[in-house]
């Protein structure tokens, strides 16, 4: 439920509501926007009496959310969400680029990598340590040891973490990690969501490989119904009748969710297609498409991955991938 304030309603009175709202047990959400001030409601809302709400005189207008994602429904925060990672923002207009190797496999290798995406302009690395692989005796990730080296790579170049959780109990050794990915595999991990809902770290929750934009933002609201209201989407392809490429870029996603959410939306094109020529032409399709930023898949040296050599960018290439996304930038369309 949503409820839309009159201009400049008075604090004493809105104070009483919200406590009012309390001892409802419903929890409520202030967005000052530019032109209204909202205040969405969260929780068991069919205790509340719409009737009383409007006859308040601070209270312009009541409307009921039908969708079943609240907190993630654009209509509860009408402006989009900026998510700041140290001197990064990302959503509302703010583009970022996070590039890295699928796994971190050396100190050497991550630390150089780091340095390349850098310079090439990428403001966050990415790197996997614990790795959700589809047969279990592929390589796992460095796991601990990896989160250690991306801390290195950190302190050596200064961009900001981002790594995937599997479980929980892996927790702890995300202390010094900036921002917290859930892979494909975990979107629907409901705990791993209620867990990270507890933390106050931005999550990158990727969509299942088989799932919808609602049941996505279904498993955004877990996490923001624990308090943690910092989530960003990621598209990476869904799994289609299509075999040409390794999963089908679903970027009518990105005007889809815009409507439905508040929330930035990235795009990975790496994993989407699972081919490196084809990265370039879906990360500068997506920018114009006007998601808030791409999550690109960059390897020193792409034939000797242990993991995802073939959809890895040599630095070269995504040097130039990033050039071009930077001069189609202008014309990204925010509609
Ligand atoms: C990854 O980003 O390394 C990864 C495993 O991605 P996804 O969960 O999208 O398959
Ligand atoms: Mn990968």
């Amino acid at each position: 439920m949503v409820i839309i304030l009159r201009n400049n309603a008075d604090e004493k009175q809105l104070n009483h509501l919200k406590s009012w709202m309390k001892d409802l047990h419903i929890e409520v959400h202030e967005t000052i926007g530019k032109k209204q001030t909202i205040l969405g409601l969260v929780g068991d809302t069919t205790v509340v009496d719409i009737q009383m709400l409007r006859a308040l005189e601070i209270v312009e207008d009541v409307r009921r959310i039908q969708e079943p994602y609240k907190a993630a429904n654009r209509k509860m925060h009408p402006e989009d969400t900026v998510i700041t990672v140290g001197d990064v923002k990302i959503g509302g207009g703010n583009f970022a680029i996070i590039a890295g190797p699928c796994s971190v496999e050396s100190e050497e290798q991550i630390c150089d990598i780091a340095a390349s995406v850098k310079a090439s302009g990428a403001q966050m690395m990415r790197g996997g340590a614990f790795k959700p692989r589809t047969s279990p005796y592929a390589f796992q990730g460095m796991r601990a040891d990896g989160i250690k080296l991306l801390e290195e790579a950190k302190e050596k170049t200064g961009l900001p973490i981002v790594t995937e959780i599997m479980d929980l109990s892996q927790l702890p050794l995300f202390e010094n990690v900036d921002v917290i990915q859930v892979g494909a595999r975990n979107m629907q991990n409901f705990e791993l969501l209620k867990g990270l809902g507890k933390v106050n770290k931005p999550i990158l929750l990727k969509r299942g490989l088989a799932n919808t934009l609602q049941e996505l933002l279904m498993s955004a609201e877990y996490i923001m119904a624990g308090g943690n209201e910092q989530v960003i989407l990621c598209e990476r392809g869904i799994r289609t009748f299509e075999t040409a490429t390794r999963n089908t870029l679903d970027l009518s996603c990105i005007p889809a969710l815009r409507k439905m959410t508040h929330l930035p939306i990235i795009i990975d094109p790496s994993h989407a297609t699972g081919i490196a020529s084809m990265v370039k032409p879906l990360a500068m399709a997506a920018t114009v498409a006007g998601a808030d930023g791409l999550i690109i898949e960059v390897h020193n040296n792409p034939a000797r991955a242990l993991c995802d050599g073939p959809q890895s960018l040599t630095p070269e290439a995504f040097d130039d991938v990033a050039k071009c996304v930077r001069q189609v930038l202008p014309y990204a369309c925010r509609d």
